[in-house]
């Protein structure tokens, strides 16, 4: 068998969604596996709707997951005369017809279907008219001459044998009437010139598959084997939409969904391996078959996107952590000081285990990055006359500690406790909201740690506090 070759064939009208990148994600695992090429294909033969910034977005969302393909990308409209010559060489070996239905016409039959609640499909009206018989002055649209008798099974390599009535299948559009072909004829003339060897992609191309069957017959190309992988639902289990939040790569990386993270996700929705969870990228390489793509279709399930993340974020090099948090907040917060960097990142040790995004951590960490303590309005409420006393009494204890660590800041805590007849939080609680504006945040000890002995001290000694 010829090498393995795989595409994904985005059309660039939208933002790519989440079920073309788990798509472009089995091809490209898929060739990967085998030794293989993955390419990428633009079909932008919509030219109203095709947009050059879709198209960009839809490049860097696969770069941003980590998915390479070979080549440069092949550009559908690029090739539209090698699609037109396949229309009329159809047309001319009797496998396709004009047909000369005015819209009027069309709009008439499908008026009627509606009427009779049944889907519309083509009365296949000029199918056997001879041309000579052509009305004046409208423009013929190309129509493939479909099967009418008997059965076709597609040997689905997810779904097993698919069987379909012939007669089902209607003689469908090749070319428009302005000359411009359609879908089915430009994706499988492209198909057979990219020499693509299996084409998986979603379910709701099935019927697509059986139009281009024939047309792969009709011209005696080979065919290349198929794959449907079932659609991604809501976890209400609807159809997954453009219109749904979270749809886009964009949407989960600006809450700080690392791209590993959700290359594992992807991989695990709808696809199994044993009871394997995580998958590391050559792992994931090695054990991807299409054997494992399950058929019914599963379900876009955010919590679960958060738990791989936060296992990501909990387990992943923390100098590499550093780096993708270093970016994240250039991307979508503000950009880390240079003077804060060092403190941000021996912090990622506790930061990270209450942190399910890089958001999280920008959160937790705010008080680090900034220069002025940004004050919670009801928080600073509590630091009456008591905690004044606590703070400036930890300020001072706190000058004469040379080396800061839990064990040098522990006993001047319970120092603390004892003479202001207190208990843990009556000390924690001040200092936590003199140092990060906030009751709520990381542990006492790993808030002076983070913060270091000068900004601890200038905090302490804020004169809005004290
Ligand atoms: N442009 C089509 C789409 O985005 C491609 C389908 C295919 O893979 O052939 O749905």
């Amino acid at each position: 068998m010829s090498k393995v070759a795989t595409r994904f064939a985005p059309s660039p009208t939208g933002a790519l969604h989440i079920g073309g990148v788990r798509t472009a994600l089995f091809n490209w695992l898929f060739s990967k596996n085998q030794k293989g090429t993955f390419h990428l294909r633009i079909e932008d033969t919509d030219k109203e709707r095709s947009k050059d910034e879709h198209k960009k977005q839809i490049i860097n969302s696969l770069k941003w997951l980590g998915i390479e393909y070979d080549g440069d990308e092949y550009i559908q409209s690029s090739k539209i005369n090698d699609h037109i010559k396949v229309a009329n060489e159809l047309l001319k070996n009797g496998n396709a017809y004009k047909c000369y239905c005015s819209a009027e016409e069309i709009e008439e039959q499908k008026k009627r279907a509606r009427q009779k609640k049944l889907p519309y499909i083509y009365n296949r009206k000029w199918r056997d008219i001879p041309e000579t018989n052509a009305p004046e002055g409208i423009k013929p649209v190309i129509r493939f001459k479909s099967k009418i008798e008997g059965s076709t099974i597609l040997k689905d390599l997810v779904q097993g044998d698919v069987e379909i009535e012939n007669g089902t299948i209607e003689d469908f559009i090749i070319l428009r009437n302005d000359g411009s072909p359609t879908y089915n004829l430009s994706a499988t003339v492209d198909d057979h010139q990219m020499k693509m060897t299996h084409i998986i992609r979603g379910d709701d191309h099935k019927i697509n598959t059986f139009k281009q069957m024939q047309i792969y017959e009709a011209m005696k190309w080979d065919l290349p084997k198929f794959a449907h992988v079932p659609l991604i639902h809501t976890i209400e289990g609807k159809k997954l939409s453009k219109r749904d939040n979270a749809s886009t790569l964009d949407d989960y990386s600006k809450i700080g969904i690392m791209p590993d993270a959700l290359r594992n996700y992807l991989l695990r929705l709808g696809w199994s391996y044993e009871d394997k969870e995580i998958f590391t990228l050559d792992e994931s390489i090695k054990h991807f078959n299409i054997e494992g793509i399950g058929k019914s279709p599963s379900k876009l399930d955010m919590s679960r996107i958060l738990s791989m993340n936060e296992h990501y974020i909990k387990n992943i090099d923390e100098n590499d952590l550093f780096n993708q948090f270093t970016e994240y907040c250039k991307l979508y917060k503000s950009e880390i000081k240079p003077d804060k960097k060092d403190n941000i990142k021996k912090s990622l040790t506790f930061l990270k285990n209450k942190a399910k995004t890089l958001e999280d951590i920008f959160n937790n960490g705010q008080y680090i990055m900034v220069d002025e303590v940004k004050f919670n309005q009801d928080d600073i409420k509590l630091i009456d006359e008591k905690a004044k006393k606590v703070i400036s009494n930890f300020a001072t204890k706190f000058t004469a500690v040379d080396k800061i660590s839990k064990e040098t800041l522990e006993p001047i805590v319970n120092d603390l406790i004892k003479s202001n007849d207190t208990n843990f939080k009556g000390v924690g609680q001040p200092l936590r909201i003199a140092l990060t504006g906030s009751k709520f945040g990381p542990g006492i000890y790993d808030i002076i740690i983070s913060l270091g002995k000068e900004e601890v001290t200038k905090r302490l000694t804020n004169k809005i506090i004290i």
